[in-house]
Order: C-alpha cells, then sequence, then structure tokens
C-alpha cells in the first residue's frame, strides 16, 4: 500500500500572459477548461474512493500558476480542498506555480486556506536559460520568492528542467547547487520535451534548438539528483508521466521522453557507484592470469535492485562488457541505503 498519494487538480491558467517556449499547456494539462469548483470537488471524491488506508493524501493544485489567478478563483478552489482537509479526508493542500506570481498578499490568502506546500516551478537558476526560454522571470525572483515561502513556513518545492535552450551540462549543475543552496523539502527534475504547438517545436524544426540525446539528458540529470540528494532533498518526480502528456498522441517531437525515465536515472547513479568500486576491484587484479574465476557479488538495496540491473538489464550488459573477466552476481542487501551499493569478491 502507498504511503502518500497525491490528487492531482489540473487547473490551466488559460489567460497566463507568459510565453515559455516549451509550453504547452493545454496538452500538459489534456483539458482545455478550468474546472468548475463543484468539478473540483467531484475529482477529490472520485480519488478518494481509490486511495483508503494510503498514511498521508494530499490534493494539489497544478497545471498552470495557481497564483497567477484572480485570488477569489485562488479561494474558490481552496476552499473545496479545505472541505475536505476539515473533515480529516484529506491531510494537506499542496500547489505549483510561479516565483514572480508570489507575494504576501498571496502568501497570506494561501496561508489562511491552509495550503501546505507550495512548488516554484523555477527551471534553471540561470539567467541567460530563462531568457532564452522566454520564462518572463529571472533567479532573483527565485531568490526572493524563496525565501517568501520558507519564512510563511511553507513547504517549499523546486521544480528544474534539463535540456532547455541555452543550458548545458555545468549550468544544470549549478542550477541543482542553488536549489540544493535554497534548502526546499523537495525537487522535481524533468527533462525538456519537444511538444505540438510551442515555439520550442518551431525552434527545433529550424534547427535553432537541438534536443539533448538521451544518453546526455541522463548524465545531467543524474547528476542533478545527486546534488540534491545528497543535500537531503526528497527527489518526487524525475520525468514527466506518460499522463501528464499524452492527450492527443503525437505530441512529443524528438527530445528526451522516457516513460522510466527516473529509472534510467537512478540506474545511472547506481552504475557509476558499483563502476567505481570495480574499477579498484580490478585494479587489484591486474597481473592475474585468471580473473574468469574471480565471483564478484554486486549488493543493492532491494529497492534499488531493478535500479542495479538497470532499464531492461542495460546495466548488466554494460558491467559485462567492461569486465568480461568478471563473474558478477546481483543481490540485495537489507542493510545498504537506497542508492547505496557494495561489492564483494566470493
Ligand atoms: S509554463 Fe506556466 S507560465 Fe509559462 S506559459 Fe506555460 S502556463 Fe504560462
Amino acid at each position: 500500500m502507498k504511503k502518500h498519494a497525491i490528487i492531482p487538480i489540473f487547473i490551466p491558467h488559460l489567460g497566463c500572459p507568459n510565453d515559455c517556449v516549451f509550453c504547452n499547456q493545454r496538452k500538459i494539462t489534456a483539458r482545455t477548461e478550468a474546472p468548475s469548483e463543484e468539478a473540483v470537488r467531484a475529482t477529490i471524491e472520485e480519488w478518494l474512493t481509490t486511495l483508503s488506508g494510503v498514511e498521508t493524501v494530499e490534493v494539489a493544485f497544478y497545471g498552470g500558476s495557481f497564483t497567477g489567478l484572480e485570488l477569489e478563483e485562488q479561494s474558490g478552489y481552496l476552499s473545496v480542498a479545505e472541505e475536505f482537509l476539515s473533515q480529516g479526508r484529506i491531510d494537506g493542500i499542496h500547489l505549483s506555480t510561479r516565483p514572480d506570481y508570489i507575494d504576501r498578499e498571496i502568501l497570506d490568502n494561501l496561508k489562511a486556506h491552509h495550503v501546505g506546500t507550495i512548488e516554484l516551478g523555477v527551471q534553471s537558476f540561470d539567467d541567460e536559460v530563462l531568457r532564452l526560454s522566454r520564462r518572463g522571470h529571472t533567479s532573483e525572483d527565485v531568490y526572493r520568492a524563496a525565501a517568501l515561502i520558507k519564512e510563511y513556513g511553507f513547504t517549499l518545492g523546486i521544480q528544474l528542467m534539463i535540456g532547455l535552450p541555452g543550458d548545458s551540462a555545468s549550468s544544470c549543475s549549478y542550477s541543482a547547487k542553488e536549489a540544493a543552496a535554497l534548502k526546499p523539502e523537495l525537487a522535481r527534475l524533468y527533462p525538456t520535451i519537444v511538444l505540438d504547438d510551442t515555439e520550442l517545436l518551431n525552434m527545433y524544426v529550424s534547427g535553432s534548438y537541438v534536443p539533448l540525446e538521451r544518453e546526455e539528458a541522463v548524465s545531467r540529470t543524474a547528476e542533478m539528483y545527486r546534488i540534491l540528494d545528497e543535500a537531503g532533498i526528497y527527489i518526487m518526480r524525475v520525468g514527466l508521466k506518460s499522463t501528464d502528456i499524452i492527450g492527443d498522441g503525437g505530441a512529443i517531437n524528438g527530445g528526451t521522453y522516457h516513460p522510466a525515465f527516473r529509472q534510467l536515472v537512478e540506474g545511472r547513479i547506481i552504475r557509476d557507484r558499483i563502476e567505481a568500486e570495480l574499477d579498484s576491484l580490478a585494479e587489484l587484479k591486474d597481473g592475474s592470469d585468471d580473473e574468469r574465476s574471480v565471483k564478484v557479488d554486486v549488493f543493492s538495496h532491494p529497492s534499488w535492485f531493478s535500479n542495479m540491473v538497470g532499464n531492461c538489464g542495460c546495466n548488466k550488459e554494460f558491467f559485462a562488457r567492461k569486465y568480461p573477466n568478471l563473474n558478477l552476481r546481483y543481490r540485495v542487501d537489507n542493510s545498504l541505503k537506497p542508492g547505496q551499493c557494495r561489492v564483494a569478491v566470493k
């Protein structure tokens, strides 16, 4: 049974005045109209029938920039979630918004409506990347918004994108480090996807934007994941879910979409750790005439076993190719933490 579940409510910000190159909000939310309060109530009720026994359930307002809505509209939606909160049927209210749509008036209203978590769509801390992506805000807005959110005592989340126009491996790492320094409680990492009806698609077709190869997207994301994870930040999501983007098929053009992107990233992280261990082992074995007889057990926490083996066994293949003379066996060890590995020579 899941410990934590989110009931997602998609509120398209149809009047959004911004022009982010990657955004096709209609496709992302797979909705064309903002739901009525009654529809939100019905959606929550419907989800709750499937979530009995889940320890904590949150209602989350996603899809656009929630706090860009008129305060009255925000309050209307939040009041519906509050009904469920006050009845003890949900445990928290969560929303996502832009850094430049945070000020004291907005936060006072969110506090009054018992919102617990605010996620900021930061995307990058590199101002040139933000400019080329036409985000319409700068990193200064992020620092200001994050500080205010912390001051008010909300749980802070930060969303970052990988592979936006103008970004690089170093700007991605920089963004992860800057995000970690703000001490958010949670983070999401999204590789950029080229959707239909976006400026990014035009840029892709004209050749002025080249999507990352999957390999590059995985290695950049893995580095960001490591930075955030080592700072103790809960990484709530890596990559979009198919249901986030698939509405009418054919919406993805090039780019790095993979339905198991998180597994690719976590698989890369543990692959690198095991590789470092095996490399030091291989050094020890230098000069041996018969490495084939060396049996090596590689261990992970049970929850990371499939990451250790890799998506479709890709890590096993990688190690078999790189260490043809080692006889590797893959096993679990409950004493390890998720993400850790251990290597033992038999
Ligand atoms: S990403 Fe958000 S802020 Fe940017 S255009 Fe889309 S809805 Fe508006």
